[in-house]
């Protein structure tokens, strides 16, 4: 029989707990926090994420999919509101795809609850994990409540303590062990837009909602009580950034200037953008994930990105199917199990860390830029009609589960193919031609 330990009952820690417990292993979780089903701890706001197939994959495999779908609202397309309040239409993919908001407390409870119907798992709360002893095998824990220092010995380790890991700090002090960490120069403010009187949402519901305004944007994504839950993702200093909105005016100007079709849903913004927190966005890459056979981390405590592919916790998750498929495979072999899971995934952590990147100039950007409109309907086009010659890159990492190491590979590819295309002086009037489908044929034959 297998004992393991996880460090850290989050989103990626309780759903690794459901798997190891239903392989009938003897799972003990320790999390610095209060049991989220007990206490509050967002303080009455709801913060939601956007859950993909990757997500879904590895919940279906617990069998926690049709729970969660309840709580799910299906997002199919993104919609831009420009300055003057214009919108604009971009699907996700093809009809019925779509991309799901959640609450983030309300998976993270339920998975919870699943991992406890097994007479196999003991949750520990309010232990936070100050050091490991990797020789001996010990984890220091701290209770929370108490303040008292507990010694527990393990046999397998998983750290799935988030972004700051404390497992990830204790294999920083090992030889070649190697960690990058790197904030960018924006950070992020939660806002809210409560629904109408009546329950209903206040802007169209089935969609994620952007304000892309350049340097920076707003996005939301609802919620199923009728509210939105909008983020704000702004530099922390220069001339428009959150250094530079100090007083209630500063506020106001803001809004009225970039977002004035958001005052009349969330007219209490200003009091909202004091009070609540500004928070920062790093991506921390390390390896190896391991340590001997016996300790190993997974989740944002192995790849942490920042948010603007919605993948981190698809990420997060997609290690756990991946660790569970290896499981089978490594029944007999335990010694490489966690070596070869770090090996196998690390290229696909550092590939949706460059994604992520990616994608928040595409979305505080380039969503409002004509001629990548108009490529992104070029492509969709050509993938309807040979979808066999061409996957958008978007599909590929939200609605597919290829490796996003290929996915960053193939997504290199294509740019450097419409660059050709959208070089074309006639492209605007001949987008739709069967030309432009031959040019574009001809040039995936060469690449
Ligand atoms: C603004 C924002 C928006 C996002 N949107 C999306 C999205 O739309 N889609 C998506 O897929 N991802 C999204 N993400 C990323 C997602 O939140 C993370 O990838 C995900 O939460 C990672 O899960 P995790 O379990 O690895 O870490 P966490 O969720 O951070 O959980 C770590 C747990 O470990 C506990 N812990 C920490 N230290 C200790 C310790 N020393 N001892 C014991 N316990 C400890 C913590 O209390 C916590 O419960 C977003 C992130 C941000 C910041």
């Amino acid at each position: 029989m297998k004992d393991y330990t996880i460090i850290g009952a989050g989103l990626v820690g309780s759903l690794q707990a459901v798997f190891l417990a239903q392989r009938g292993y003897n799972v003990k979780v320790f999390e610095r926090r209060p049991d989220i089903r007990k206490a509050n701890i967002y303080q009455g706001r709801s913060i939601n994420l956007a859950l993909s197939d990757r997500g879904w994959r590895a919940l279906d495999k617990v069998g926690l999919s049709d729970d969660i779908r309840k709580i799910a609202i299906p997002m199919y397309k993104r919609t831009m509101h420009d300055q003057q309040g214009k919108l604009t239409y971009q699907p996700y993919g093809k009809e019925n795809q779509a991309i799901y908001s959640v609450s983030r407390g309300e998976l993270n409870k339920t998975l919870l609850s699943l991992a406890d119907r097994y007479d196999n798992t003991q949750f520990h709360f309010n232990m936070r994990c100050m050091d490991i002893d990797l020789d001996k095998k010990i984890i220091h824990f701290r209770n929370e409540l108490s303040g008292e220092m507990l010694a527990e010995s393990y046999q397998y380790l998983i750290g799935t303590d988030g972004a700051y890991s404390a497992v990830r700090h204790r294999l920083m002090f090992n030889d070649r062990f190697n960690y990058s960490q790197q904030y960018i120069e924006h950070g992020y403010k939660e806002l809210s837009i409560e629904p109408n009187e009546d329950g209903t949402h206040k802007m169209e519901k089935n969609t994620l909602h952007i304000w892309p305004r350049e340097d920076f944007m707003l996005i939301a994504l609802p919620n199923i009580d009728g509210s939105f839950t909008c983020t704000l993702f702004l530099a922390w200093e220069g001339n428009v950034s959150f250094e530079s909105l100090k007083t209630e005016r500063d506020i106001i100007s803001f809004f009225q200037f970039y977002f004035p079709d958001v005052i009349p849903m969330m007219p209490d913004f200003v009091e909202q953008f004091m009070k609540n927190p500004t928070s920062s966005l790093a991506i921390m890459r390390c390896y190896p994930w391991h340590y001997q056979d016996h300790v190993l981390l997974m989740g944002d405590a192995a790849h942490a990105i920042v948010p603007f592919y919605g993948q981190g916790m698809n990420a997060g998750f997609e290690d756990c199917t991946i660790f569970d498929e290896m499981l089978d495979q490594y029944a007999n072999n335990y010694e490489s199990l966690f070596a070869d899971f770090g090996k196998r995934r690390k290229p696909d952590g550092d590939a949706i860390a460059d994604l992520a990147l990616r994608n928040f100039i595409e979305m505080r950007d380039l969503t409002a830029d004509p001629e990548f409109l108009l490529r992104k309907k070029i492509e969709a086009r050509f993938s309807d009609k040979y979808p066999e010659l061409w996957t958008p890159l978007y599909t590929m990492v939200t609605f597919s589960h290829m490796p996003y190491s290929q996915a960053l590979k193939e997504g290199i590819r294509q740019d450097e193919i419409m660059k050709e295309v959208m070089n074309r002086p006639d492209i605007e009037k001949v987008w739709d031609s069967e030309e432009v489908e031959n040019h574009m044929k001809q040039l995936i034959q060469n690449r």
